[in-house]
């Protein structure tokens, strides 16, 4: 709990405070959400198939830019990406990392379906995974990886599963469905060193790319999964949480708490401050966040189901 709290206090204030402008200025702009989206066959997320994902991702080995392990989950998720379907591209990026000298490249990874579709919506999550498990109880693991089997796989695995189901069954939406790197690289009390991965994406992205809604998904897989409303996403595009936590509640997916609770520095806040309307989905209270124990053996097929059903009904209904 203790660590759980150091995190979110850690990570907050981002842009929000900043750029306040911005935000007002977008949310005159930003187009209604349209009507014309044509409803389609309504597929069924397959717990089974999401989970074996995240474990995929986690028999790698930690996904740490410049790591083999790193280079091989790519591959892994830009092949799995491209069999449903996907026009697949990858966005590099050099980062250094804390404590070394030499760059190493990160990967966005980008999937469009359904290209031609002008009614699109993006869900994210990030598929790095942090170098360091410094908030282990035992400090001797405080410089090993941390396998991030909820911390990155979970989101990732959802997703993917997600993509069967489009490639399966074109929802009314055209999707994209983007991978960040570099996001679990930061120094704690300092949010710039965060999310890197989204900022190259913000910073690159098309201003006539304007998604009706974005949902970012990060620590989805707790099996003990707590889902309270994060307060960035609920001041900044309350609509889409009310959408999503709405959903939840018409399916008897309890999980999904409708009570606003902390605010996180996520790769949401990059997608706000350039006026997309992205909220975080994300269990705030995952007991084994930034250790050596963040492993599959923490996370159910059940917690990814729950999430993957919202998304599913909120994509065909
Ligand atoms: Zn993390």
């Amino acid at each position: 709990m203790y660590r759980k709290i150091i995190k979110i206090f850690s990570r907050k204030q981002g842009c929000l405070k900043k750029k306040p402008a911005n935000f007002i200025a977008w949310l005159i702009v930003l187009l209604p959400m349209t009507t014309v989206c044509q409803n389609t066959n309504f597929p069924e997320f397959d717990p089974g198939r999401a989970f074996s994902h995240l474990k995929k991702q986690c028999e790698f080995g930690a996904r740490v830019p410049g790591t083999a392990a790193h280079r091989n989950c790519l591959e892994y998720l830009t092949s799995t990406l491209r069999s449903y379907g996907a026009q697949v591209t990858t966005q590099p990026f050099q980062i250094t990392m804390r404590g070394e000298t030499t760059p190493v490249t990160c990967y966005n990874i980008i999937a469009n379906f359904h290209p031609n579709n002008s009614c699109r919506v993006l869900l994210c999550a990030h598929w790095d995974t942090r170098p360091w498990a410094d908030q282990d109880p035992d400090p001797a693991n405080h410089s090993k990886p941390v396998l991030g089997a909820n911390d990155g796989a979970s989101g990732v695995a959802v997703l993917l599963e997600i993509a069967r189901l489009i490639h399966l069954s074109p929802p009314k939406f055209g999707v994209d469905i983007v991978f960040f790197d570099a996001e679990d690289l930061g120094s704690y009390g300092d949010n710039e060193t965060w999310a890197l991965g989204s900022k190259q994406f913000a910073k690159n992205l098309s201003r006539r790319y304007r998604p009706e809604f974005a949902i970012l998904l990060d620590l989805v897989g707790d099996s003990d999964q707590q889902l309270y409303i994060e307060k960035n996403s609920y001041q900044y595009a309350k609509n889409i949480v009310d959408m999503v936590w709405n959903t939840a509640q018409r399916l008897g997916i309890h999980e999904f708490i409708p009570e606003v609770k902390h605010d996180v520095y996520d790769d949401h806040i990059n997608l706000l401050e350039i006026g997309i309307q992205c909220i975080n989905i994300i269990d705030f209270d995952y007991k084994y966040w930034h250790t050596i124990e963040d492993t599959p053996d923490k996370c159910s097929p059940q917690s990814l189901d729950n999430v993957g059903r919202v998304l599913v009904d909120i994509l065909y209904r």
